[in-house]
């Protein structure tokens, strides 16, 4: 489609109204084809992909870009009839091509950033120096999200624990309600494949298949002790002292103790500090 627009840039006059309504149409396949969430954030398509955006291009921006080349192209022609046709191509920036793309893509970002619910997970996570795309679209009905943008309700506290705001991140990795089932299953998903693969890794008996694998409370051989889920006795309480995994290596009778922590993106660093802690 753009190509086919490319071809008739400072031929045919578009309206900024038509230039969206294309724009529009060429992001209607997408939300059809269940690529782009319908409430997800118009500017975030346009956003290059290492921002963490969808790297599609805008016919509208295409357009004006075109335009100014062609603007400068007509412009330094020696031909004067060529000279007079290119005073009626319009563009919207008197600094060059360049200028106006770098200020589309200022804006974009801006604009996706500044969105209450969909840049909420962008500004969460922009100090965490990072460019891998983990952002995604908050469009679930949370609580807080209904008394924050909808406002049918104040309650914005998550319905399960009635302690927390109940945003994505919440539901999906906090939640103390939840806790006990969803993350525990997941979290003991992990530690097994972790058991499995020091299972390979030091010769211990294994399944051949991760999935068919059933971690033994302990395993050993000549080399190494390898304890699952094992309570330990410390000096003093402390409140998680149940490590998922204990390696022991008999020869350099050095001990690693392997916790397992699931948690969200935002929590990452949190969960660090309480795990070593
Ligand atoms: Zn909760």
């Amino acid at each position: 489609m753009i190509l086919i627009i490319q071809d008739k840039i400072g031929i045919n006059q578009w309206t900024k109204a038509e230039l969206q309504q294309l724009c529009r149409r060429t992001r209607n396949p997408m939300t059809m084809h269940k690529c782009l969430h319908p409430r997800s954030d118009v500017d975030r398509v346009y956003v290059e992909r290492d921002q963490g955006g969808r790297g599609l291009m805008s016919v509208e921006e295409t357009v004006n870009y075109e335009s100014h080349s062609l603007k400068k192209y007509t412009e330094g022609s020696r031909v004067e009839f060529i000279r007079t046709a290119g005073k009626i191509i319009n563009t919207n920036s008197e600094n060059g091509r360049q200028e106006y793309r770098n200020r589309q893509k200022i804006e974009r970002k801006q604009n996706w950033h500044d969105e209450p619910m969909n840049g909420q997970h962008l500004r969460q996570t922009e100090d965490q120096a990072s460019k891998e795309t983990w952002q995604w679209d908050q469009a679930l009905r949370t609580n807080y999200r209904k008394a924050k943008i909808d406002k049918p309700t104040n309650d914005l506290k998550c319905r399960l624990c009635k302690q927390k705001d109940e945003k994505v991140s919440h539901i999906v990795s906090e939640c103390s309600k939840i806790a006990q089932t969803e993350y525990k299953e997941g979290h003991d998903k992990v530690a097994s494949a972790v058991h499995w693969s020091i299972c390979k890794k030091h010769e211990l008996p294994h399944t051949e298949k991760l999935y068919d694998h059933r971690a033994e409370a302990v395993l050993e051989n000549e080399k190494v002790k390898l304890l699952w889920d094992f309570n330990v006795q410390t000096d003093k309480v402390i409140e998680a002292r149940r490590p998922d995994l204990i390696l022991i290596n008999k020869e350099t009778k050095q001990c690693q103790v392997i916790e397992i922590a699931i948690s969200g993106d935002t929590r990452v660093v949190q969960k660090e500090d309480e795990k070593i802690g």
